[in-house]
């Protein structure tokens, strides 16, 4: 008997190809409050200091913004600026009435408190979804702006036909931005969830029961075939550097290797998510690839924060 030597892969859940679909139904939606309310969404973000990664995501979300027709600012400050004018710059932005949405990106320098600047922003015009007021919201499963991230892990599930009420979620991570909002999200979709995190035991045995995985920990590869259940779905949040050889060569097959081991020797890294991907596609249903999965979402759905804050705040 000629042995089955066909493995199953997972289906790809493209990023590309959701962001594209929720940017376009962005745009359309900012052009019919232009043409039928007279005015187009604002969006201002700030920025503080000059980190290398924060100076691209905001690039990358200005950009988007424009080419949405969203109106976009960017105000950058310098890293020495006290939390006094931050709170200023804040409260002016709150002011604005043209102003819908404010973003400050993180991480802050280390004089600045982080609650403090999240909690002065109108939570109408909170469109990362941290003020407080959206937190207890959606823990309470109000409408309310809920983190990007998060809510694109949603939008991609849904828009995949795939079910979420009933099923058992676990999600690895608990931290403000991710793991528990994302926890809430798929609370309010009637899955049965549970949070797992540093000191969680037995961690395998909890992920392995899974129907849908999110990992959302920071941790290169670290999700392996025997933490996935057979035929789950697998979410990759994390973004990773990963820039030793050895490593890069236990992640991916020989489909994806020799790309990735290129881009290590031209940028000296490959990015890589919390799954081990060559793993995931062998026993998930669904998986999410990095990068060109969540990440591209998460700029979508800020887009999408800002009409729809711009919709709450002006067509009351
Ligand atoms: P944090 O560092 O804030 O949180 C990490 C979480 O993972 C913590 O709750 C931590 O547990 C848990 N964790 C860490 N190690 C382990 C372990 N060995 N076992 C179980 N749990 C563990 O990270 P973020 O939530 O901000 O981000 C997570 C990842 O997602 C990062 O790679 C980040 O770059 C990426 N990210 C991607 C985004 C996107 O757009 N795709 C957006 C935001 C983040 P404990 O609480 O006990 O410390």
């Amino acid at each position: 008997m000629i042995a089955n030597t066909i493995k199953k892969q997972a289906k790809i859940l493209s990023g590309a190809e959701f962001s594209e679909v929720i940017k376009r139904e962005v745009a359309e939606e900012v052009k019919r409050l232009e043409k039928e309310h007279g005015f187009r969404p604002c969006l201002v973000v700030v920025r503080v200091g000059d980190d290398k990664a924060s100076e691209v995501y905001v690039g990358n979300k200005v950009k988007t913004s424009r080419e949405l027709g969203i109106v976009s600012e960017h105000e950058h400050l310098p890293a020495e600026t006290t939390e006094q004018k931050l709170l200023e710059t804040i409260e002016n932005l709150n002011r604005r009435d043209d102003v819908d949405g404010i973003l400050v990106q993180m991480p802050f320098p280390k004089h600045i408190d982080e609650n403090r600047i999240l909690e002065k922003i109108n939570p109408e015009k909170d469109v990362d979804g941290f003020h407080p007021i959206n937190v207890g919201q959606l823990a309470q499963g109000q409408k309310s702006l809920a983190p990007c991230t998060p809510a694109g892990v949603i939008e991609m599930l849904k828009r995949s036909n795939i079910e979420i009420a009933g099923k058992h979620a676990v999600i690895v991570g608990r931290s403000n931005i991710v793991g528990k909002p994302m926890a809430m999200l798929l609370l309010q979709k009637n899955a049965t969830v549970t949070v797992c995190h540093s000191r969680t035991k037995n961690l395998s045995e909890i992920t392995s029961q899974a129907d849908i995985l999110v990992a959302a920990m920071g941790r290169a590869g670290f999700i392996r075939g025997e933490h996935i259940k057979e035929g789950a779905v697998v979410i990759d949040v994390g973004i990773n550097n990963v820039s030793d050889v050895t490593e890069a060569r236990e992640l991916f097959d020989e489909t994806e290797i020799e790309k990735r081991l290129r881009t290590i020797e031209k940028r000296g890294f490959t990015l890589v998510g919390d799954v081990n991907p060559k793993e995931a596609r062998e026993k998930a249903a669904y998986f999410t690839p990095v990068p060109g999965g969540v990440g591209l979402l998460t700029v979508a759905m800020l887009m999408r924060n800002t009409v729809d804050a711009a919709k709450s705040r002006r067509l009351k």
